[in-house]
């Protein structure tokens, strides 16, 4: 048998889903934080359904931090739109779908509902649009394509992130997808009320970090679990971190969920 550094269990697994576009509509509006909107979208395709002569699947999600794509318009314009073909979507070149990408907070396949919390940071399209909402609007969205099963044993978790990782997050802490203490560490403004129900302990950190912060980040054991997602630069930040303190890559998801103007894309 092939030795592996590390064997198959203790890795991530990847289970991929064919890619739908589904057209919902909103049905609720809340506000569950200072700037965090829940917009809950219901509708007749996040069953199976039939378009266009294809028989699509039922709306499905597996892990904590499964995303969808929705798609925008542009102001005074309808939001142009991937075509699906099969299982996957083809993208338009011109014009481009404008797109934006959100975390599966919740789905109730029961409920017919699925939840995502937009963060209200300005008047960028996703931020406005989630401003904007209001019950029987029309969204389109596409996703998730895939799913990332964190290993199955780990001695702790560290879920490492910034306002727009706290879906995942608690979506996490709700329903486990391992045994192990949780450790959470939020980088946010020094007043944000967001609390970790449930986790084992919270270390909140100012965002974008400065120096004492980075030497208040966890220093995770080898055998466990991290999962970051925050602004690139703070997550290649964090990353250095991990390296340094011996975290191996395998133990490690980090993620860049937006970048900051005039940040670095190189991580
Ligand atoms: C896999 C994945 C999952 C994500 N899940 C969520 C989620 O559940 N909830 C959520 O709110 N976001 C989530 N995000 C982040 C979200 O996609 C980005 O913040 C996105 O840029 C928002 O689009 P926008 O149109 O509002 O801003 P953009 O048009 O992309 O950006 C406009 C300006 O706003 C700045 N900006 C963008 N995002 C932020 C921010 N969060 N805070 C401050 N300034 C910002 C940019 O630097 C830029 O200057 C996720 C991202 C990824 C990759």
């Amino acid at each position: 048998m092939a030795s592996r550094a590390v064997d198959p269990p203790d890795q991530e697994d990847l289970v991929r889903h064919p890619i739908v576009l589904r057209r919902l509509r909103v049905s609720r509006v809340a506000d569950v934080g200072p700037r965090m909107r829940r917009i809950t979208l219901a509708g007749e395709e996040l069953g199976a359904f039939r378009r266009d002569g294809l028989d699509l699947p039922a709306f499905r999600t597996a892990a904590h931090d499964d995303h969808v794509k929705v798609f925008l318009a542009v102001p005074g314009a309808t939001p142009v739109l991937p075509i699906q073909r099969g299982d996957h979507l083809d993208w338009p070149s011109d014009p481009r779908p404008l797109d934006r990408e959100y975390t599966v907070r919740r789905f109730d396949p029961v409920a017919g509902e699925l939840d995502l919390d937009i963060l209200v940071h300005g008047a960028a399209p996703g931020a406005a649009w989630a401003a904007a909402a209001r019950p029987g609007d029309v969204l389109h969205l596409g996703g998730p394509r895939a799913s990332h099963l964190p290993p199955r044993t780990a001695s702790e978790v560290h879920l490492i992130a910034d306002l727009t990782g706290c879906p995942a997050i608690e979506r996490w802490l709700e329903a486990p997808p391992i045994e192990a203490p949780v450790h959470v560490t939020l980088l946010a403004a020094p007043d944000e009320p967001w609390a970790a129900h449930g986790a084992a302990s919270m270390t909140r950190l100012r965002d974008p970090m400065e120096a004492t912060d980075l030497d208040r980040l966890p220093r995770p054991a080898a055998d466990a679990y991290v999962w970051v997602a925050a602004e690139g630069s703070q997550v290649a930040l964090i990353r250095a971190h991990l390296e340094a303190v011996g975290v191996p890559r395998s133990r490690v998801r980090a993620s860049a969920y937006w970048w900051r103007e005039g940040a670095s894309v190189e991580e």
